[in-house]
């Protein structure tokens, strides 16, 4: 390719909104554009590196044994429907009527659809097990699409799935995809580290992130300093605190007026205590569906908030009054687990807050409390502390966990379902934090779709069972940003080659001087004979701005000539991510050329 004919580009300013380098370097650089908020054009340059990294994905896969299929981005509502994932996954979820009346959904990820096709096409045991994938734009009507194509609206994404018979069959081809996972993310030149995941809105057992360490990432790390745990922040598990020891005696409760004064900040400063020494108290609530009604086709679509949607009595509703430190935030993920893998929602609208905690918003306590208690941890590790007194304009002192309110019992459940902080242990070890991107992960599914949809087979036996089924994702994009996070400089983008928009780049840095131009053009055509992905920088320009352009786009190996060093019969050859050049031979820069390419390419693929 000719530089003089791409579309490249590169600027200086960059919008204000573009706040992370992967971001900023990728506007700047040329590589994207801008459509709406969370949607980007991909120009030349970047629509390459994404080609790049689908190859490696697809050749990877493929190897593992892995078919590829497409399925479609427009799916119908009906199939969601049947898995209560149309309400599960919220508003991130986009729908739209089309001129039939009929709803439909933007895929976010494609479980419905493609156990729907082993639903339809898989009767026996001799047809498993299978993985099938595709390489796919995905939509997410994120809250805040932000960071450029880290956290966009509409991404590609590599989804697989893979259909099996039993529990041991799926580990196989689970540790494959992981081992496959991390085949691909070498060769893209990432270092990443793999965690424990919590499963989402996926449902399931087991699941792994892969996450790509740096600041700029939204995930947050934890892990022991002897790598014996890690995991994502949803996940990490923390160890119970010790119980905390008192000298004196604790006096009874007392009760003190708060007026107008709920928060934890506003209480503490009120009453002069800390938010470690609070009992926050918050209502939850989770719906169950009936699968018999759910079957009878009973539902209809009313609201978008999953709460109300049902008419009727479908679903039932039960409430939780769930306790954690006023310096602790409930983990709604664990909440989850605890609860079984029921949906939870927190309880906001003031009235209903009123009506079961018996005070307004701000005031309730674990005091007369009819429903389940789901306790923290960490609460029963306190010795005393305050909380609200179910009575508006009251909170009380002097509370202890166990005298004043119970830790056991038949509708008491103490867990861990907060999120880990700084000072936590795990095993006994202390926990570190560090941030990072996740571009992909794995998750065990089990039964959970196949149940819903009717994708069974029959055993040896002739016996009836559900698929046990796997998912497996990559984060095309962020593949690209996450490269761009981790190779950079105050200049421009430095690429690992695999994933490159080209390997090399040849500058002809006086254009306008013949034999300068005769020489680069005639490394570029023996390059490209040889199957080199070059560019050839033929604009007439002066060499300040194309070598400023040749780092900010970040060509791995940079080929120079110019007018002095063709004078003595030499070019230069430099690799971006170092600053000492090389002067070669003009008849063996080619040559030279291609056995750095290749080295480079060895190191990523050994
Ligand atoms: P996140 O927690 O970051 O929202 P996720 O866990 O919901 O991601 P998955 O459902 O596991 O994402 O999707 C598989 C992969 O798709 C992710 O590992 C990530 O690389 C990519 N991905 C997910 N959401 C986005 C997005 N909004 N923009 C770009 N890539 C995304
Ligand atoms: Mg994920």
């Amino acid at each position: 390719m000719r530089y003089s004919r791409m579309l490249i580009p590169t600027v200086k300013e960059v919008p204000a909104d573009a706040e992370i380098t992967s971001h900023r370097l990728m506007i700047r650089a040329g590589l994207m554009r801008k459509v709406a908020s969370g949607t980007y054009t991909y120009l030349p340059l970047g629509w390459r590196s994404l080609l790049k990294v689908i190859a490696i994905v697809r050749e990877e896969m493929d190897k593992a044994g892995a078919q590829e299929i497409l399925m479609p981005a427009v799916q119908p509502i009906e199939l969601w429907q049947k898995t209560g994932r149309d309400v599960d996954y919220g508003e991130t979820l986009a729908t739209f009527t089309d001129r039939h009346g009929r709803g439909n959904i933007l895929a976010p990820t494609a479980e419905e659809v493609v156990t729907s096709i082993a639903a339809n096409e898989i009767s026996s045991y001799k047809q498993l097990p299978f993985n099938i994938y595709q390489i796919n734009f995905k939509f997410r009507d994120e809250f805040r699409p932000r960071f450029g194509v880290l956290r966009s609206r509409e991404f590609i994404m590599k989804d697989a799935y893979s259909f099996h018979t039993d529990a041991d069959s799926l580990n196989e081809t689970y540790k494959i995809m992981y081992d496959t996972y991390s085949r691909i993310f070498n060769r893209c030149g990432l270092d990443y580290v793999v965690v424990e995941a919590e499963v989402g809105e996926m449902g399931g057992s087991d699941s792994h992130q892969f996450t790509i360490p740096c600041e700029n990432g939204e995930d947050t790390i934890i892990y022991t300093g002897d790598d014996s745990y890690a995991a994502n922040l949803e996940r990490a598990v923390v160890d119970p605190l010790p119980k905390e020891k008192t000298k004196a005696k604790i006096p009874p409760m007392e009760e003190v007026h708060t007026p107008n004064i709920g928060s934890i900040e506003a209480v503490c400063a009120f009453l002069e205590t800390e938010p470690k020494d609070m009992i926050k108290a918050l209502i939850y609530r989770t719906h169950t569906l009936r699968e018999s009604i759910k079957e009878m086709g009973e539902y209809e679509a009313v609201h978008r908030d999953g709460w109300d949607r049902w008419v009727g009595e479908p679903h039932w509703v039960s409430h939780y009054l769930v306790l954690v430190r006023g310096d602790h935030q409930v983990n709604e993920e664990k909440l989850v687990q605890v609860l079984g893998g029921t949906h939870v929602g927190l309880v906001d609208s003031e009235s209903e807050i009123e009506e079961l905690s018996g005070a307004k918003v701000g005031f309730a306590g674990p005091f007369n409390w009819s429903h389940k208690l789901i306790i923290d941890h960490a609460i029963a590790a306190m010795a005393v502390g305050v909380t609200g007194a179910n009575k508006t304009d009251y909170h009380v002192k002097n509370v202890v966990p166990g005298r004043d309110f119970p830790l056991e019992g038949e509708n008491v459940i103490v867990a861990d379902i907060r999120y880990a902080v700084e000072g936590d242990k795990h095993n006994g070890k202390k926990l570190l934090f560090k941030k990072g991107i996740e571009v992909g992960q794995v998750f065990k599914l089990g039964t959970k779709y196949s149940k819903k949809l009717g994708a069974k087979f029959l055993d040896e036996k002739g016996k009836e069972s559900p698929c046990v089924m796997g998912c497996y994702g990559i984060g095309i994009n962020r593949i690209v940003a996450s490269a761009i996070e981790l190779g950079n400089d105050k200049n421009g983008i430095i690429w690992p080659i695999s994933i490159a928009p080209f390997e090399v780049l040849v500058t002809s840095v006086n254009q306008d001087d013949e034999q300068v131009a005769k020489v680069a053009e005639d490394i570029y055509n023996q390059l490209l004979d040889s199957g080199v992905d070059v560019l050839l920088d033929d604009r007439e320009l002066r060499g300040g701005a194309k070598f400023k352009d040749a780092d900010l786009i970040g060509i791995p190996v940079q080929v120079t000539v110019g007018i002095k060093s063709v004078a003595k019969g030499d070019v230069e050859i430099k690799l971006r991510a170092e600053s000492k050049s090389k002067k070669v031979p003009i008849e063996r820069a080619a040559d030279a050329t291609i056995e750095l390419v290749n080295s480079l390419k060895e190191k990523l693929n050994p």
